[in-house]
């Protein structure tokens, strides 16, 4: 089912039927729906009734296949990483057999020692795919998903097939970051950008879905609405209260009183909440604005604003983020975290 923010994108979308290109890149942040938007219209062009506005039908035997992961002339291809956590949610759950882009990519110990990376192997078995007859007659579709985990080699064994598919192909690429996409990649797709959702629409539809302070899920998402709900459903709220907690006193926090505990949740997600807490921070510090992501704590971030400098603010931004970047999670993340409270720490301190 389409996400009530996307029938708009829908609906624009099908006029590309009349002239249906042979690769096309679905974009926009994460957390939003695209990967979902990407099933529908992968399930819509293999069904064999489709409605009048081309969205499946859920019944007839093509859906019935999609639906249960083996539609032969459908491909998923996704990193190791992404294929195990599906197989294990729909272990966990058989109505929710799609993978989703915003529970996708844990940094779990359980996933750590899995390829986050699409593989030249991967891509090799799905030249072979585009090699063989559909198996329907009809069309044949294939999902990329983060298309920017295409590793260099991978990517570059796509290039050919990517701008000449056998007749009847569709790859649907899909992405949150599509600057880590090679230009080569991007130049054979057609690009098409899904907006973020307006508020109030995600907002009704988080509601709808029974979480408590959806408003405050929602900011902390950056407006994504799908990003949202994991937040309010991911465990981790007494941890990220001990951490805000901890982040307000400024000066006077304890770099040592909750890192022990930090390290039983995945790196990056603390270290997002890091990220965003001192985004803020400089948000309010440089033009004066609203907190984007903690607007509960406005009061508190604009006095710590006054009383930390912007320079080594923004310094603490970088090191935080080069830090995600890294993704290093087989790092002690208790000695990572205490190291960047004594940072933080330390933007006040400068200012006296
Ligand atoms: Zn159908």
């Amino acid at each position: 089912m389409l996400y009530p923010w996307q029938y708009d994108d829908w609906r624009r979308i099908q006029v590309l039927r009349e002239h249906w290109i042979h690769a096309l890149l679905l974009h926009g942040q994460a957390g939003i729906g695209k990967m979902n938007f990407a099933c529908e219209l992968a399930q819509g062009l293999l069904c064999e009734q489709p409605s009048n506005s081309a969205l499946a039908c859920s019944e007839c035997a093509a859906c019935t296949w999609f639906l249960q992961r083996n539609h032969p002339d459908f491909r998923l291809v996704c990193p190791e990483v992404m294929t195990t956590q599906l197989n294990t949610n729909a272990h966990k759950n058989s109505n929710n057999n799609r993978i989703s882009e915003d529970t996708a990519g844990t940094s779990s110990k359980k996933f750590k020692s899995l390829s986050k990376e699409i593989k030249i192997e991967q891509v090799r078995g799905l030249l072979d795919f585009c090699s063989i007859s559909p198996h329907r007659g009809g069309r044949r579709v294939v999902i990329l998903f983060p298309a920017e985990a295409l590793n260099v080699v991978a990517a570059n064994a796509l290039l050919k097939t990517l701008e000449e598919p056998p007749s009847g192909v569709l790859f649907l690429l899909v992405s949150a970051d599509v600057k880590r996409l090679p230009k080569t990649i991007v130049s054979r797709c057609r690009q098409w950008f899904l907006a973020m959702p307006n508020a109030a629409s995600a907002l009704d539809w988080l509601r709808s879905q029974s979480i408590s302070n959806p408003a405050v899920a929602l900011a902390e998402a950056g407006g994504a609405p799908l990003a949202a709900l994991t937040i309010a459903h991911d465990g981790y709220a007494p941890l990220k209260r001990c951490l805000l907690e901890q982040l307000s006193a400024g000066l006077n926090c304890d770099p040592f009183s909750c890192c022990e505990a930090l390290q039983k949740a995945p790196m990056s997600l603390v270290l997002g909440w890091l990220q965003r807490w001192i985004y803020d921070l400089l948000t309010i510090q440089m033009s004066g604005g609203e907190p984007r992501y903690f607007p509960a704590c406005r009061e508190t971030l604009k006095h710590l604003a006054q009383n930390a400098e912007p320079f080594q603010v923004a310094q603490c931004l970088k090191r935080i983020t080069q830090q995600r970047a890294a993704e290093q999670d087989s790092l002690n993340s208790r000695l990572v975290f205490e190291g960047l409270f004594i940072y933080y720490r330390n933007i006040f301190r400068s200012k006296l």
